[in-house]
């Protein structure tokens, strides 16, 4: 990111309004193939996720080549995390044999951005039958050519860079989107630095958390500004509208929501059951040390019966 900053960074732009200007733009400059002294300027967003994925994840030593990685996943209309942890899966399951080039038809190598490039192109037209499981995610390419273990996904969505502890990885299982967003569990893992983590204080954080992010998202606010919008914030701000709401009712609105969408998935075929935890994050050290398998199959069975009992809860009231 500092390198980045240094050397790459153009400008920054903002959401309407937002003095913040968190999106930053870097520089990327290209001479014309044919043609001295001319060159091709173009903007490229990047932030952590991406640098992770295309950067990170794909060994990459090459900042112009992860621009242009990210540049190409742009121009695709795909999204930067899947991409570069499916590249990176498909990248480890070349070296171990999974795959061979009939299947990858390029030569996947950590940091060999060209390939990669190349590599994007064929998740897009989806040539050949790898390329056409590849383009479903790691889950379902790694049910097709092995390598579970390594696939970092949950409930088919590509992992985000955050291995900061349990509560990151639960959040991205539990979430409903299984997105980084849905909670903040790395935000959770980070202020327990050096404390002693228990399930039950996990599962409760994660849930509550979600269920105030429901709050807020229908307020259509950042969420890097979610720490002004305390829950006693959003009760003045409605004052003048009108709306005498107290912190009680906006939690319990959260609460509908968020179980409204899990009864949403659950009908549609979602089941926490079929959750994993791919293998590969209790083989890497986090701030919390080596995650444990067995505080994850509690929480996450912690977290499916107070979801089953609370959905019971407002059937058996929606009912009256
Ligand atoms: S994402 Fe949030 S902090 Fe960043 S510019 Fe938009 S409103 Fe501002």
């Amino acid at each position: 990111g500092e390198r980045l900053a240094e050397r790459y960074l153009g400008r920054r732009v903002s959401c309407a309004h937002c003095p913040v200007a968190c999106i930053h733009l870097a520089v990327l400059r290209e001479p014309y193939k044919n043609e001295p002294y001319f060159y091709k300027t173009t903007f490229v967003s990047y932030d952590y996720e991406p640098i992770y994925a295309c950067g990170s994840m794909l060994g990459m030593g090459s900042t112009e080549g992860m621009l242009k990685v990210l540049d190409e996943v742009e121009t695709y209309g795909l999204d930067a995390m899947s991409t570069g942890v499916a590249l990176a899966w498909m990248t480890e399951a070349y070296e171990r044999g999974l795959v061979t080039e009939k299947e990858t038809i390029v030569r996947p190598v950590w940091g060999d951005y060209a390939s990669y490039l190349k590599a994007i192109e064929y998740v897009v037209e989806q040539p050949n039958d790898f390329y056409a499981a590849l383009a479903k995610g790691v889950e379902y390419a790694s049910k097709v050519y092995g390598g579970t273990e390594f696939a970092l996904a949950y409930g088919g969505n590509e992992m985000p860079g955050y291995h900061t502890g349990p509560a990151a990885h639960l959040g991205f299982a539990l979430g409903t989107r299984h997105s980084h967003l849905d909670s903040a569990g790395y935000s959770y893992d980070q202020k327990m630095v050096g404390k002693r983590l228990s399930v039950e204080d996990a599962v409760a954080y994660l849930m509550e958390e979600e269920r105030w992010r429901q709050v807020l998202t229908s307020l259509v606010i950042c969420l890097f500004a979610r720490g002004v919008y305390t829950p006693q914030v959003v009760v003045e701000a409605f004052k003048p509208l009108g709306w005498e709401l107290s912190e009680n009712d906006l939690k319990e609105i959260g609460k509908k929501i968020h179980l409204l969408k899990l009864r949403y998935k659950l009908d549609e075929g979602f089941s926490f059951d079929q959750l994993r935890f791919p293998k590969r994050i209790f083989e890497t050290p986090s701030p919390h040390g080596m995650l444990d398998p067995l505080f994850m199959e509690q929480a996450l069975k912690l977290y499916k019966s107070r979801v089953e009992e609370e959905l019971k809860s407002l059937e058996a009231a929606q009912r009256w």
